[in-house]
């Protein structure tokens, strides 16, 4: 059966690598055209990646926690693509630390980043969806249901992504719009690869499947959400059962 992503257009802030990658990757595998604002290196094999599926891929460079980038480059793709069918606020970044030890600046930038940033896209490209529908989707953390030593900072701003995504479920349904979030648990990327053996192991003993998530597991989430019409408000754990 054809997915209903072939031929739309999807934007994944940070699809570089990592989780966003696979998410990309797996929309691009069914048909949508790929839009990606990155901040690090130009993410040259990931773009390659998804072209080499058949479709239109751009990457812009866009950090997502600046309001007026990314009005510019939101803009930008709209002009390039036309419109955009669907947003994943996937970017995000850690900055672990113990209350007594977090600066404000580990604070702010955490907060910046991976709240505001899906705050920004979300403004910018509200108009656009209002006209046309569409569907967004913010990857959250199950840190933010359950809290996690060493991230009060990140377990903030994944909490305030639910918060965000029931809001804007609300607002924007009457013009078909959905947005929902998922939350994932430990995911093995660049992100968890800084852990130690034992901490990796620590982890797994917390998660009753027994082992460390893949991206792909992530993606297939966040494309049943860009596929069903019919689902909005909602949060699905990929977390192997680690917070039931
Ligand atoms: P990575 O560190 O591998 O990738 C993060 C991505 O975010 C990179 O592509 C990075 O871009 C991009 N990014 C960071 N800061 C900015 C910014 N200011 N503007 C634009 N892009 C930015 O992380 P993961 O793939 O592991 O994580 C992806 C998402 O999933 C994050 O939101 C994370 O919090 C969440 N998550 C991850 C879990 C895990 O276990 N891995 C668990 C729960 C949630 P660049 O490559 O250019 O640096």
């Amino acid at each position: 059966m054809e997915s209903i992503l072939k031929g739309k257009t999807v934007v994944v802030t940070g699809a570089g690598r990592g989780i966003g990658q696979a998410i990309a990757s797996l929309c691009a595998q069914k048909g949508a055209n790929i839009a990606v604002p990155f901040v690090g290196p130009y993410p040259t094999e990931a773009i390659e990646e998804f072209r080499g599926y058949g479709v239109k891929a751009e990457a812009y460079e866009c950090d997502v926690a600046d309001f007026a980038v990314t009005k510019t480059v939101c803009d930008k793709i709209l002009e390039d693509f036309g419109t955009v069918d669907s947003l994943v606020n996937n970017a995000g970044i850690t900055a672990d630390k113990l209350i007594l030890s977090m600066g404000e600046s580990d604070f702010d930038k955490v907060i910046a980043v991976n709240l505001k940033g899906a705050f920004n896209m979300i403004k910018h490209l509200t108009r656009n969806f209002m006209r046309n529908g569409g569907a967004i989707v913010n990857i959250s953390s199950v840190v933010g249901l359950m809290g996690n030593a060493g991230q009060a900072n990140y377990s903030a701003s994944k909490a305030g992504l639910i918060g965000l995504t029931k809001t804007v479920a609300r607002e924007l349904a009457s013009r078909n719009v959905t947005c929902n979030a998922v939350a994932p648990g430990f995911i093995d990327t660049a992100m968890t690869a800084a852990l130690t053996p034992a901490q990796q192991d620590a982890i797994k003993k917390q998660i009753p499947l027994g082992y460390i998530g893949k991206p792909d597991d992530v993606a297939r989430a966040v494309v049943f959400f860009l596929e069903n019409r019919y689902v909005s408000g909602e949060v699905i754990k990929v977390d192997g059962g680690m917070y039931i």
